[in-house]
């Protein structure tokens, strides 16, 4: 258990820090939530959303899963983006692939990987569709670039098409995508 004491021992340090800077950073988090960001990126742990952009804790809404999958399906996922539009009102939707995904990786294998397959599917079709796209690629390393890109691009497109999204001109959607080697973001066009 002593890596869980760590974590409690690092927290109480963390937030001693935060009240040493400013006395009253809890009490005003505690009552506002106004971020202009919602954040849809991958769970890998390597891509910590309010990390990698130097973000504080209420500037950023944040919803995460293996390889950024925008499913309108998906109950979890869009619930995230209704309360985020309608409730918080983000200004900005960014969703963040990152090159070197293991779920983009898994879904361009034809193995099983049991109960994952459901979702790694959702993947999948977005590789069909572009078969011709992707296949045209000379390396695996392109191959896999392109899948992440073209999975950030579907996901935004999706939630750009979605009605509380798309009569809402004050939100903007964003299609980016993180390098793990370099932790360097640049946004992605089709
Ligand atoms: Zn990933």
């Amino acid at each position: 258990m002593e890596i869980l004491n760590k974590i409690f021992l690092e927290n109480k340090a963390w937030a001693a820090d935060k009240v040493h800077r400013d006395k009253e950073y809890f009490h005003k988090l505690a009552f506002i939530q106004e971020p202009d960001f919602l954040w849809i990126g991958c769970s890998d742990s390597r891509v910590p959303a309010n990390e990698i952009t130097n973000t504080e804790p209420g500037e950023m809404f944040v919803h995460r899963n293996i390889a950024n999958v925008v499913d309108i399906n998906d109950i979890n996922i869009m619930s995230v983006i209704q309360y985020a539009v309608e409730y918080l009102k983000v200004k900005h939707i960014i969703v963040c692939g990152h090159y070197g995904c293991g779920g983009i990786k898994a879904a361009m294998t034809q193995e099983s990987f049991g109960n994952m397959d459901v979702w790694l599917k959702k993947i999948k079709n977005i590789y069909s569709k572009n078969a011709a796209i992707i296949d045209a690629l000379a390396t695996e390393e392109d191959k896999h670039k392109k899948m992440v890109e073209l999975n950030v691009l579907e996901g935004a497109n999706k939630i750009k098409e979605i009605d509380f999204v798309k009569n809402n001109s004050d939100v903007k959607v964003h299609g980016w995508v993180y390098d793990l080697r370099d932790g360097i973001l640049q946004p992605v066009t089709d």
